[in-house]
């Protein structure tokens, strides 16, 4: 899979999922800008790495996703994009009466308004290219809930939905947009679930994650952030060029049950 000369930013990429994207577009050849609020001594040394490991041009910017100005000065700041995955995202637990306001406008604003306004900013350039693939990382609760996380299942649904829209503005231009939907994946996000999931349900970790976890998952195993990376770069690849509007499902089969 050649990227070489593709211009790709990962949104929420110093971790996890966004993480594991990022390396894999490195590794097909891709120049990647990596990305997360943080801006601290080791984003810009994990660019590094990321960057010695793979031999490919590979930068960090700063950029708050909660911030609309700064999503759209992300995109700006690194030159444009060929290839512009929308990742960032945080999760909350909570009954919906007890669910804070705060929480659910802040899970609104990264997990679904932040990729408004990165597409806004990249889809005029990947247009005139004549060449772009956006990918956004929604989830399975893209497709299907759970209860306690209202905020997060309704930022999912819509993302799926602002794909679907994107893919038909872009039809035609060489330009494809479509959703990833992982099912559960051991990252840093799920671990920080665990305590919340083991209060509520009244389960140890173990069994929260065989019965509760695991057990929306018929394989019975976490997916992988480098199986996520893997589907990313198929989507840029040209096998993929008329996948659009659509979604992928990288979740054990959990939404086939
Ligand atoms: P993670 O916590 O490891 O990573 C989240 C990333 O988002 C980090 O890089 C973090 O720095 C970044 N981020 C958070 N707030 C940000 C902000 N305000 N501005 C910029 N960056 C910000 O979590 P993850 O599990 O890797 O999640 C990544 C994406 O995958 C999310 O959209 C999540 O909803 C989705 N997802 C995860 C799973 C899973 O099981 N882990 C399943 C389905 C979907």
């Amino acid at each position: 899979m050649n990227l070489q000369g593709k211009r790709a930013i990962v949104t929420g990429s110093n971790s996890g999922i966004g993480l594991g994207v990022a390396e894999a577009l490195a590794g097909a050849g891709a120049e990647v800008v990596i990305n997360s609020f943080t801006d601290r001594d080791e984003d810009h040394a994990l660019a590094a790495e990321i960057a010695a490991r793979h031999g490919v041009e590979v930068s960090y910017i700063a950029a708050d996703m909660s911030d609309g100005a700064a999503c759209r000065a992300l995109v700006e700041r690194a030159g444009g994009c060929d290839i512009l995955v929308n990742n960032a995202g945080i999760q909350h637990v909570a009954p919906i009466e007890e669910f804070p306001v705060a929480q659910w406008d802040r899970i609104i604003a990264i997990n679904l308004t932040s990729s408004f306004h990165t597409i806004a900013a990249a889809l005029p350039g990947m247009r005139d290219k004549g060449w772009g693939r956006i990918v956004n990382v929604a989830s399975a609760h893209g497709l299907t809930a759970s209860p306690y996380k209202s905020a997060y299942v309704a930022a999912k649904h819509g993302i799926v939905g602002l794909t679907k829209t994107v893919a038909l503005e872009a039809a035609g231009k060489g330009v494809t947009c479509n959703a990833i939907c992982p099912g559960y994946v051991l990252t840093p996000l799920v671990e920080a679930q665990i305590p919340d999931q083991m209060k509520t349900h009244g389960m140890d970790r173990e069994t929260v994650i065989r019965e509760v976890m695991l057990d929306r998952q018929p394989s019975r195993e976490f997916a992988t952030v480098e199986e996520i990376g893997g589907t990313a770069v198929f989507l840029c690849s040209e096998a993929a060029r008329q996948i659009t509007g659509t979604t992928i499902s990288v979740d054990g089969g959990w939404t086939a049950l």
